[in-house]
């Protein structure tokens, strides 16, 4: 697609709803025409030069005022898209923003699609796939280590990173590729040593930009942490002191919290998303039993299982030990020993071994009085930063599609091994190193198909 062919896309880039102002944007070969049709100023849009901003008018194709703007002119290919751009400042409310973007798309703009903006961008060499996709997780950021992750990759990190990867082995696919001549006459440009070892080395640096995507997800993600544990022990309770306000319906009758609630909380800049649950108990009817059933699949699901126990009840063992062996797979355990207000003197600890066998952290809490909340905190968080989540330059998988090309490639290194360690000729290493560019170059972008650009951009806002 030529630059220049490119149709008008007119969107609203700000959120739906009420505020000081909206911002309508105009992208695409005649932007700046259509801009012409809709703004009256002091000056012409055609005019104006790029980065300067014009106070005047947006008519209908009427003729009648529909709002006083500023209007922002970007020219061609110094703008977001690449493409000459308009961006008209307007009042804020969802009638005129409306009308202001109607008035665009009757002057011969057509309405944009999900991410079209993003998507000439990348289109246009503005950006590299993802840095387009950072874009995304920028908006869509929920705490501060995802506003991180993802400023760090829309600023290019991962994908230079990734492009110095594919350099070094279009260097090497080079030299294996000339070195075939060379060797019909006996000579070897290369030895298979040095292939070995060039393989080996990238092979080893994807291996540890893999293992990065852990503390990736939990800055994209958040850290999900199912509250479990015997009706009436103050899950619900628990749940919402930390969450400070109150939200689950909290009642002395056991059993109520049927279906399963979540809620996010910021601890040290990470997302800990809470879901309360139905808890754990014999089910007596369907309601109830479905209930349970959920519990079960969102604890399987959780990072962290949060068991609240009340203190002041006498714990059976066995039940417990029971009750794990059922819940825990691979989640972090803390168990949230409840209603401490109640008590006055010190739990006896033997009876949570079947907790500490498990490494789990007990913390001693009041969901009534808010003591040992503080400490909870700490443990959810310690739970999983601990040595995963470092704030240092270095680049962070977030994306699980990035995740799974990086994977694909390493496989693909891992085959160019062994068909060197079988002893194959350097033509065959080659084809395997191919496979691995191409999987690296799904990245950036560099190589990329409509299927991979759709799923990319479908998950974009309207206007970004
Ligand atoms: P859930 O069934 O586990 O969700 O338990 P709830 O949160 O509904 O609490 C059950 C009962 O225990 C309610 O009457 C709460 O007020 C009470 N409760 C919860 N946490 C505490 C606490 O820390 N101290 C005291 N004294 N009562 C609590």
């Amino acid at each position: 697609m030529k630059l220049s062919d490119t149709d008008s896309i007119a969107a609203i880039a700000t959120p739906a709803g009420v505020g000081a102002i909206a911002i309508v944007r105009l992208s695409g070969s005649n932007a700046l025409e259509i801009a012409d049709r809709v703004f009256r100023g002091h000056i012409k849009i055609t005019e104006a030069r790029g980065f300067s901003v014009h106070h005047g008018h947006i008519l209908s194709p009427e003729g009648s005022i529909v709002d006083e703007v500023l209007a922002t002119v970007f020219r061609s290919p110094q703008s977001y898209t690449g493409e000459d751009l308009v961006e008209f400042s307007c009042h804020g409310g969802m009638f005129v923003t409306q009308a202001v973007l109607d008035s665009a798309l009757r002057s011969g703009a057509r309405p944009a699609e999900p991410g079209e903006f993003s998507k000439r961008a990348f289109l246009n060499g503005r950006m590299d796939l993802s840095q387009a996709e950072a874009v995304a997780d920028l908006i869509a950021a929920r705490s501060d280590r995802a506003r991180a992750a993802s400023v760090q990759q829309l600023e290019g990190k991962l994908g230079s990173k990734v492009e110095q990867l594919r350099a070094g082995l279009t260097d090497l696919c080079a030299l294996l590729e000339l070195d075939l001549d060379f060797s019909e006459e006996g000579m070897d440009l290369v030895t298979r040593e040095e292939i070995e070892r060039r393989i080996s080395d990238i092979h080893m640096l994807l291996g540890a930009m893999l293992e990065t995507y852990e503390a990736g997800k939990i800055a994209r993600d958040g850290v999900v942490v199912v509250l479990v544990g015997r009706p009436n022990a103050g899950k619900s309770s628990l749940f919402n002191s930390l969450l400070r306000e109150r939200r689950a319906i909290v009642t002395s009758m056991p059993g109520t919290t049927r279906d399963t609630l979540e809620e996010a909380i910021s601890i040290g800049g990470v997302l800990f998303r809470l879901v309360d649950t139905a808890g754990l108990r014999e089910a007596t009817d369907q309601a109830e039993r479905e209930g349970v059933n959920r519990t079960f699949e969102q604890a399987e699901a959780a990072d962290i299982i949060l068991l609240v126990e009340d203190v002041t009840y006498n714990v059976d063992p066995a039940e417990i030990e029971a009750a794990l062996d059922t819940l825990l797979k691979n989640q972090h355990l803390i168990v949230a020993m409840n209603k401490n207000d109640l008590v006055c003197w010190e739990p006896d600890l033997v009876q949570y071994d079947p907790f500490c066998k498990r490494g789990a952290r007990i913390v001693k809490v009041s969901a009534k009085t808010g003591e040992g909340l503080e400490g909870l905190r700490r443990e959810l968080f310690d739970a999983v930063t601990s040595g995963k989540i470092q704030s240092g330059e270095d680049v962070v998988l977030t994306s699980r599609r990035h995740r799974d090309v990086i994977m694909r490639a390493r496989e693909d290194l891992s085959f160019a091994l062994d068909t060197l360690h079988a002893g194959r000729t350097n033509e065959f290493i080659a084809l395997d190193i191919r496979g691995a560019l191409n999987h690296l170059g799904e990245v950036t972008g560099a190589v990329t198909s409509d299927e991979i650009l759709n799923s990319v951009f479908s998950r974009f806002c309207i206007g970004k």
